[in-house]
């Protein structure tokens, strides 16, 4: 995909503009790389005695072609992610040397005379269809997995070209991708990903962010209209996608680029200040973080600690939950590399549309065993992280929170489990923290009722938008279909919003923000005028939304507030928004 075959092979098509989901800010020019997910058409051929040790070989081929992509696919992974977090790839690799699937395979060629493609497709295809009968999110992922595998060998079969490899730089076109294919693509030049569904706060939209990556998700069919090679514009920052742009179009987004990256240089200077009003109101700016390879950029980009730290991602991949020592080891890099800054950890948020170490038949997810009710009906496993999140606190720059919490029971269930802990390490004479703070998440309505409860039994509360959001307003964080119903300026959402800083501050802990909506630019003023104590963002937000806090007079936020507070739409709400950013920040990129 070099420049000039780029240029002589591009269809002279219509400019053809699509709204999506601005998942990833930035933007991308660029030929489109589509990474089709879905399995080649297979025939089914009938072959001549003779030809039996031909397909034979035809298949050994494809599995050692096979066997080569993938081990180059897990040392990627390894190099993204670390050691540990490889093992679904190890899982597709031992599949791919499963004797006794492929004694049937090779058996099935050489009695019913059929094409490799045919009984390949056919036999792993019981697998998969009993896999995906199984209604556990595990055993689907494993079906995924699975279902990778075929297609992998299918398309080595038909000495088709491999697809998690780029040449050049690309957008990435697909109708859906995983977390994993999110990570492996960007070995590549990425310089986007565009795909057919997916919601704002999907966690292949959150990883795109992490990465830095541009990205638009909920373009609904952009992978059935888009072919290799044709031109793109991606904006992430306003979800727009342009097909087959015209000269002046390009030049139009390349100017937006170059303001934007103006912008940014600009802001670089903003990194060592304070999060800190006109009028001197100081509020804490830290950021959100996945993984380790993210710390530097945080701290590049000026944070003053980390407001959520996801510990769930150390499950990435893996069958058991990682051991004590493995987690200690985790937390204590994290509180070292930032000390003396403030590390939160959330303990693990399992569940819903996260991983899931054990299996479950759940026909409702996202209201079933997630969060701390899992953790609370594992005392083990919680016991363990705790463990290992107090041996990680010595040098005191970390706290713990809770997730997904929806009673004052479970805080105090919570609490005793850690206390037990703490019990368990001094008598074994580990030290620890002893005034480690602790926070829990308002994410679940019943959660923000109870707020001024919650708040008497902990130093802080961390408002949890995504799922606050989702659950208030009965919509889906990962459905497309209702994405236009999720809304971060709903007036239900804003008056709620207020109700627990307020009842939080109160109690007097202090009450922060790490869902999304702490990083839109169009919130912020808002944000502050509820009195929001702490915002904690996506790590690529961190300057931009420094500067408004910065610009502005609390007092003045206030007021603003106020009014925002009487709007009866979020239509209004967010015209009234637009128009002050836009005259007091035209430079600052909102949706
Ligand atoms: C949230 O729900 O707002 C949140 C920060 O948690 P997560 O996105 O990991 O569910
Ligand atoms: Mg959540």
């Amino acid at each position: 995909m070099t420049e000039s075959k780029v240029k002589a092979e591009q269809p002279k098509g219509q400019e053809t503009v699509l709204k999506g989901i601005p998942a990833s800010p930035g933007i991308a020019i660029g030929p489109a790389f589509l990474f089709m997910k879905h399995a080649p058409i297979i025939e089914e051929r009938s072959i001549l005695p003779e030809e039996k040790e031909r397909e034979t070989v035809r298949l050994e081929q494809a599995i050692v072609r096979s066997h080569k992509e993938l081990r180059k696919i897990l040392e990627f992974a390894r190099q993204k992610l670390g050691d540990d977090k490889v093992k679904i790839f190890e899982a597709q690799l031992m599949f791919l040397e499963d004797a006794v699937l492929f004694d049937a395979i090779y058996g099935r060629i050489r009695s019913e005379l059929k094409n490799a493609e045919f009984v390949v497709h056919d036999e792993i295809g019981k697998y998969h269809r009993i896999m995906l009968a199984a209604k556990d999110e595990y055993t689907h992922e494993r079906a995924h997995d699975v279902e990778d595998v075929r297609n992998r060998l299918l398309r080595n079969l038909l000495e088709q070209r491999a697809i998690s490899r780029l040449e050049g730089s690309a957008i990435v076109v697909s109708q859906n991708l995983t977390a994993g294919d999110t990570v492996i693509l960007s070995r590549n030049e990425v310089l986007g990903y565009a795909t057919d569904i997916g919601g704002i706060t999907s966690h292949t939209a959150l990883l795109s962010r992490a990465l830095k990556i541009p990205a638009i998700v909920g373009l609904k069919t952009i992978s059935h209209m888009v072919q290799d090679d044709v031109q793109m514009v991606l904006d992430g920052y306003s979800g727009t996608i342009v097909l087959n742009p015209t000269e002046e179009t390009i030049k139009k987004y390349e100017a937006k680029r170059e303001r934007y990256r103006e912008f940014e240089a600009r802001l670089a200077p903003l990194r060592d200040l304070p999060a800190e009003t006109l009028d001197h109101r100081h509020v804490e700016l830290s950021a959100n973080a996945e993984f380790e390879q993210e710390l530097d950029f945080i701290k590049i980009q000026g944070a003053d600690g980390i407001g959520l730290y996801r510990s769930e991602y150390l499950i990435v991949g893996r069958e058991v939950f990682p051991t004590e020592d493995e987690q200690y080891a985790q937390y204590k890099l994290l509180a070292e590399a930032m000390y003396p800054k403030r590390v939160i950890i959330r303990t693990f948020d399992i569940g819903g549309d996260k991983l899931m170490v054990e299996p479950t038949k759940e026909n409702n997810p996202f209201l079933g065993w997630r969060g701390i009710r899992v953790m609370l009906d594992r005392p083990n496993v919680f016991m363990e992280q705790l463990r290992a999140i107090l041996r990680a606190s010595t040098r005191k720059n970390i706290a713990v929170m809770f997730p997904m919490v929806s009673n004052l029971k479970e805080v105090r269930q919570a609490k005793k489990i850690l206390d037990e802990a703490k019990h368990q390490l001094r008598k074994e004479g580990i030290p620890y923290d002893s005034r480690m703070k602790i926070g829990v998440m308002v994410e679940v309505p019943s959660a923000a009722v109870v707020a001024e409860d919650l708040a008497e039994e902990v130093d802080f509360l961390s408002i949890g938008t995504n799922d606050l959001i989702q659950y208030l307003l009965a919509v889906d964080r990962g459905n497309d279909v209702v994405s236009s119903l999720y809304q971060e300026f709903n007036p239900a959402v804003v008056r709620f919003l207020r109700r627990i800083i307020e009842r939080g501050k109160r109690k007097g802990v202090w009450v922060g923000m790490c869902g999304e909506m702490a990083g839109d630019p169009l919130a912020t003023i808002l944000l502050l005028g509820l009195g929001l104590d702490e915002f904690s963002v996506v790590p690529k937000m961190l300057p931009e939304i420094k500067k408004i806090i910065r610009s502005v007079k609390y007092s003045e936020a206030q007021r603003i507030t106020k009014r925002v507070l009487k709007m009866k739409t979020e239509d209004e709400i967010k015209e009234f928004l637009r128009t002050i950013m836009k005259k007091k920040f035209p430079d600052i990129p909102i949706n």
